[in-house]
């Protein structure tokens, strides 16, 4: 049997109670990682996605409850991270969340906490998860951006703001911590079966579908299997990337 891709490494995922953040938190799990979870979200939600870590071999996994827009939350993320698994090998900024509107129409406070959660949330986890990595010489951080960032969305001048703000925290990051030993890239999805895109309507699926050249909406274990590789030794020389795993929405 080939070797586990993360056996022995530690992960923190955002956001990692459902959806896209529970794919990739179960998927570290499955090849080897202790792995925890930073959400606000429901506590049962929580509480079920650790069961399903410890069940698919993260023996330690635990959650954290809060805000990731609250740098204070990314110090007692840190603290935790060191305290219970010694330190955090690959860092995942999930955690996100949508509030869309036409530009018009938008609220000032809808675009602030937007990039607020979306953006500002990744800098103050990166900015503390990655003092530990420093210390080890080592580390991995993933971003999750989105297409709406790279090419823009009608409807999403917050969203789609924080997710292009996201790809130059990670350009920076990749930049600045190289030296380190450090990765840093981002992963732009297209339109993935979630809790998230359940909120829109027939209409607006069947939209967004008929522009994917496979036809079809990605599930969440696709944007999984590619944080897995970026999170392993495979990925090693790679960073500052942006990688759409989109099903040819972006052609
Ligand atoms: P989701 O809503 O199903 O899950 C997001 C999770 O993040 C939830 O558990 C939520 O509680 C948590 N969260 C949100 N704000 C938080 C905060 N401030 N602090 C702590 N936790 C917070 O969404 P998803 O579809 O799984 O999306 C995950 C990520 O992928 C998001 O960043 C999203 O923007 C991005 N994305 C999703 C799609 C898609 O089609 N689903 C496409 C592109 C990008």
């Amino acid at each position: 049997m080939s070797e586990l891709l993360l056996k022995g490494k530690t992960a923190l995922v955002t956001g990692g109670s459902r959806g896209i953040g529970r794919a990739i938190a179960l998927a570290f799990a499955r090849e080897g990682a202790e792995v925890a979870i930073a959400d606000y979200g429901d506590d049962a939600v929580a509480a079920e996605a650790v069961a399903l870590l410890r069940e698919a071999g993260s023996d330690k996994a635990f959650s954290l409850k809060g805000d990731v827009s609250d740098p204070e939350f990314a110090k007692a993320c840190a603290a935790q991270m060191k305290d219970v698994f010694g330190g955090c090998d690959i860092l995942v900024n999930n955690a996100g969340i949508t509030d869309d509107g036409l530009l018009l129409r938008m609220k000032p406070e809808s675009f602030d906490r937007v990039v607020r959660i979306n953006l500002n949330g990744a800098f103050y986890m990166t900015k503390e998860i990655s003092a530990l990595m420093v210390k080890a010489r080592a580390g991995r951080i993933l971003n999750m951006s989105s297409v709406s960032g790279v090419k823009g969305n009608a409807g999403q001048a917050n969203y789609s703001s924080s997710k292009a703000g996201l790809i130059g925290l990670t350009l920076s990051t990749a930049k600045e911590l190289g030296a380190r030993g450090i990765t840093a890239n981002a992963i732009a999805p297209g339109f993935i079966n979630t809790p998230m895109t359940a909120l829109l309507t027939e209409e607006q699926m069947a939209r967004s579908v008929a522009a994917i050249a496979l036809g079809r909406a990605g599930e969440p274990e696709d944007i999984a299997n590619l944080a897995v590789f970026l999170a392993s030794d495979l990925a090693a020389y790679i960073t500052g990337q942006v990688i759409a795993v989109d099903g040819g929405l972006v052609l």
